[in-house]
């Protein structure tokens, strides 16, 4: 087995519940900061993860941390879309302008790829450190006092100095950190979400030029933005796009879109977007995905702070906001980071740090999501045409050039001061 670099032992136990994006990063972050992290996860297989999902993206300040992982981001890129720019056009068709995003190289590598593709190779790089992964463990209840917390899985207690709550969106551990169970809302939104090999259209003659090389294009219009992608040349070809919904919240990665509802939204749409939801083949994947909202949590920490909610269950984010994969990592980056500087005699104050350090920050990119949806679905297309930058994604450097390890590292002693100051007063 390689022997990744590791900061010595700091003795501190810490059980991650799931093993998404946000549990598995967490977990070799531990696991580099001399902690000993144990990963429970309900699904049986790793296959019951990876086959749910397809184009899943992590901007600079997400992906910039796979660097620090031996050979994660190169076998990323290797799967990844090789395009830096979206060519966004008016819904009925007119092409408006190419965003490129080629300046962003300085802040750190984007990846954008097959959710199940990418999750592999941080689930084999977590297996390649040696990390406890647990399958078909489901847990049930979380606990905590001064000095240990603990989880129920398959009925049966277990404890570790630190509990990680990554379960996503319909999280238990929220009710532990809360004090009450909160019921996911309907964000008003939904998503069909298309995956299909590019030979299904590569003779197509209006839309074999989406597959001929890596392509990225989105077509923008009222309550509506479809957004198309190729990647390995053209061998695979996706197609996603956020439309209102009627407000049931049933949230299923698995429940099946129909092409002709799809065909329903964009009728009147430019002919290419019709055609690409035409085109997807009987039998591909297809799926409508409800998007649930919470509202933004009072905390992330449970009141003797020894659990955590990390990832989707502490803050859910937009898809337009291009930032939940991303911020799910960084939350696994500093947790980890705040416990190592805190050490095993003061873990309490470690995930207050935790708190502390994220959470404006994750409020703040949420935001983002809702206002370039807005910027989109409410475009005034007068102005655009005379100035369209104006319609580009936010790109903004306080979120995307930013590195969550350097901050905390730099933030901790001066964060700590503010904790311990406020747990004084108490
Ligand atoms: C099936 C699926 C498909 C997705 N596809 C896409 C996509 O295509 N594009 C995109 O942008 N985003 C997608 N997402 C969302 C995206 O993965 C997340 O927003 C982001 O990666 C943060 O993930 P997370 O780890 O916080 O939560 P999740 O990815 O939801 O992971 C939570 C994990 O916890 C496990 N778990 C839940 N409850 C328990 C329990 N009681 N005990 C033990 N384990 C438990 C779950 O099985 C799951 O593996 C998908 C999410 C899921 C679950």
């Amino acid at each position: 087995m390689p022997d990744f670099p590791r900061r010595p032992s700091t003795g501190i136990t810490v059980i991650i519940v799931g093993a998404g994006f946000a549990g598995i990063s967490a977990a070799i972050e531990c696991d580099r900061k001399g902690h000993k992290p144990i990963i429970l996860e309900k699904a049986e297989t790793i296959e019951e993860i990876t086959r749910f999902g397809d184009i899943i993206s992590f901007d600079p300040n997400g992906a910039r941390n796979f660097e620090r992982w031996p050979g994660v981001i190169e076998a990323m890129q290797k799967v990844a879309r090789q395009t830096s720019w979206l060519d966004l056009y008016h819904w009925r068709g007119e092409f408006i302008t190419r965003q490129s995003f080629a300046e962003e190289k300085n802040w750190g590598p984007r990846i954008n790829g097959h959710r199940g593709e990418l999750y592999s190779i941080i689930y084999q790089h977590a297996v390649d450190r040696g990390i406890d992964i647990r399958l078909g463990q489901r847990v049930t209840d979380y606990f905590e006092d001064d000095s240990r917390a603990g989880v129920v899985v398959n009925g049966e207690d277990m404890f570790a100095d630190v509990v990680i709550a990554a379960e996503g969106v319909r999280s238990r551990g929220r009710k532990i950190v809360l004090g009450f169970d909160d019921k996911p809302k309907s964000s008003g939104y939904a998503v069909y979400r298309s995956w299909f090999p590019g030979h299904h259209i590569k003779n197509n003659p209006m839309l074999k030029h989406l597959v001929a090389q890596d392509t990225h294009s989105g077509w923008v219009g009222p309550d509506l933005h479809f957004l198309a992608s190729s990647l390995k040349g053209g061998q695979e070809f996706n197609w996603v796009f956020t439309h209102v919904d009627d407000g049931n919240i049933e949230e299923s990665w698995q429940f099946p879109g129909k092409v002709e509802d799809c065909l329903k939204y964009v009728e009147g749409w430019a002919p290419i977007v019709q055609e690409i939801v035409k085109s997807t083949p009987k039998g591909g994947r297809l799926i409508d995905h409800k998007l649930v909202f919470r509202d933004p949590l009072p905390t992330f920490i449970s009141p003797k702070a020894r659990i955590a909610l990390i990832g989707d269950a502490a803050h859910p984010f937009l898809p337009t906001s291009i930032q939940g994969a991303s911020q799910s990592i960084e939350d696994g980056v500093v947790l980890a980071a705040c416990l190592e500087q805190a050490g095993k005699s003061k873990i309490d104050v470690g995930v207050r740090a935790f708190e502390k350090i994220r959470y404006e920050r994750v409020h703040k990119a949420q935001a983002t999501g809702v206002k370039t949806r807005e910027k989109w679905h409410k475009a005034n297309w007068d102005k655009i045409r005379e100035d369209p930058e104006a319609i580009h994604l936010t790109r903004e450097a306080w979120l995307l050039d930013f590195d969550a390890e350097e901050d905390c590292y730099r933030r901790f002693g001066e964060v700590v001061r503010a904790v311990e100051g406020a747990k004084a007063k108490l």
